[in-house]
């Protein structure tokens, strides 16, 4: 209710409750040379520099705008290799927000899933049941010889649906799996908030509890990934009738109260770097304690400078205001919709995180052997100079024996980090878009020709099957002239 502004006449348009002190230059490079630095790229937006990128929306992942009092908390950082003064604050802070007395710290998310993986995966086949994977979540956990299982329900699938949780692991389901598989071989179940891959869709606390439930009845841990708390909890307000009146921070509790073990990406929290594996349970805490020095760094910093705990410090506080959390899912709300209504196919409800593009229904031309997701994020970019991520069969990994896995969603990712962009951006963004979208039977797929065995999508290069970017091109000079 906090932010719930109204404009008199005309339309309701997300308000900025910031100001602008710090800017950065932007570079909007012509046509022709963002063709040269798809070549140059291997068609993989992951392999562009910022020269060539004009709104970078490939990810909120270290690149949210950082707030004057977080700047300031840098200045009166404590170095010292242990028991820095700054760790100390990060840890109150853990506490004071997510609720968790021990803090092992990390120097990015995915490091704490490599300290949870290689803990509690102990034998090959081992099963991690889960609302939906991540990306680095999965890599992790295979690489210690176990297994996962999505959880979803039905309506998560549907790309346009108006379902406002589409992160709920189906517990019914969930059951099931534990009965056949044994408690025995599951080690930890995970649970996802505004489960990223399936466009930023949050899970009820209801959910939540119910997962919890049946975790307690099998006596199995429930691991939270926390890296987009925030966003979830400011959904669960929006969309939970029960949390209506409730405030951020009695959302947050609620739902890292329902974990045994909660953790984060601090990239997501306006951080450049750094992350924690937190738990009110000592013996869990003793469980990880010794992996913290081993891959990370002293149990006091672990991996990250004092600079960056102290950013954390502060991004975790200020994940608990309102008007702070709700400028990005605002303004992908206001791209989704505009979207939408200019007949762009979208991942609906608005999810957080970025604004997602159906490339399975508006590329379904091109078959998921030529990677729909990711020649419309390497087609974007070309007409638009805006660097989104190809979420889909690419950013898959292939299975034991060497057979590509199709996603269950082509979808391209134009994130929207918070505080970061401008609403005539936003608009750019939306006209573009609906120009590639009348012209899309003109993009055509990608194949490989470089493939890395991890995380593919990473450093991969590809190449068009046809010169359809060079036509693409034709087509923007002949509709747009001179404009770059
Ligand atoms: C970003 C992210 C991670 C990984 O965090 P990094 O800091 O990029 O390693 C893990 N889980 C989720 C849900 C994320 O969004």
């Amino acid at each position: 209710m906090e932010v719930n502004i109204k404009f008199y006449k005309g339309e309701n348009i997300p308000l900025e409750l910031h100001k602008t002190r710090i800017v950065q230059k932007l570079n909007l490079v012509p046509i022709e040379r963002r063709l040269k630095a798809l070549e140059e790229g291997g068609f993989n937006t992951f392999r562009l520099t910022t020269h060539d990128v004009f709104l970078d929306m490939l990810t909120d992942s270290g690149t949210n705008a950082m707030s004057d009092r977080q700047q300031a908390a840098m200045m009166h950082a404590d170095d010292a290799y242990a028991g820095s003064q700054s760790f100390m604050r990060m840890a109150k802070a853990v506490e004071d927000v997510l609720k968790k007395k021990y803090l092992l710290p990390v120097h990015q998310g995915r490091a704490a899933e490599n300290i949870l993986a290689n803990a509690y995966i102990k034998k090959k086949g081992d099963l991690i049941p889960m609302n939906y994977h991540f990306t680095t979540a999965l890599a992790h956990i295979t690489q210690y010889g176990g297994r996962i299982v999505e959880l979803l329900y039905d309506e998560a699938y549907n790309i346009a649906s108006s379902h406002p949780f589409k992160g709920n692991l189906n517990v019914e389901k969930l059951e099931e799996v534990i009965l056949e598989t044994g408690v025995e071989n599951i080690p930890f179940i995970r649970m996802e908030a505004s489960t990223n891959l399936i466009g930023g869709q949050p899970f009820s606390v209801a959910n939540m509890r119910a997962v919890r439930k049946v975790a307690d009845k099998y006596g199995i841990r429930v691991v939270l990934d926390a890296s987009l708390l925030g966003e979830n909890a400011y959904l669960v307000i929006q969309r939970e009738p029960e949390f209506a009146s409730a405030t951020m921070g009695e959302v947050i509790a609620a739902m890292t109260g329902l974990a045994d073990i909660v953790y984060f990406s601090a990239r997501k929290l306006s951080s450049s770097r750094g992350g924690g594996i937190c738990t009110n349970d000592l013996k869990i805490y003793r469980e990880l304690e010794a992996l913290i020095p081993l891959f990370e760094g002293f149990l006091t910093y672990g991996g990250m400078s004092v600079r960056e705990i102290e950013a954390i410090a502060v991004g975790l506080y200020e994940t608990l205001d309102e008007s702070m959390i709700c400028q990005s899912p605002q303004f992908i709300s206001y791209l989704v919709n505009s979207l939408v209504a200019q007949g762009v196919p979208m991942v609906t409800p608005a999810g957080v995180l970025g604004a997602h593009v159906d490339a399975m229904k508006m590329c379904g031309h091109i078959p998921q052997t030529l990677y729909p997701a990711g020649a419309l994020a390497a087609a974007f970019y070309l007409v638009s100079g805006v660097r989104g991520m190809e979420r889909g069969t690419m950013s898959n990994q292939r299975d034991e024996d060497g057979r590509e896995t199709y996603a269950d969603m082509e979808l391209l990712r134009l994130a929207v980090p918070r505080r970061v962009f401008t609403l005539s951006q936003i608009k750019y963004v939306i006209d573009r878009m609906a120009w590639l979208n009348e012209n899309r039977h003109m993009i055509g797929g990608l194949r490989f020709t470089y493939e890395p065995q991890v995380l593919r999508f990473f450093m991969g290069g590809l190449e068009p099957v046809s010169d359809w970017p060079q036509k693409l091109l034709a087509k923007f000079r002949a509709d747009f002239g001179d404009s770059l």
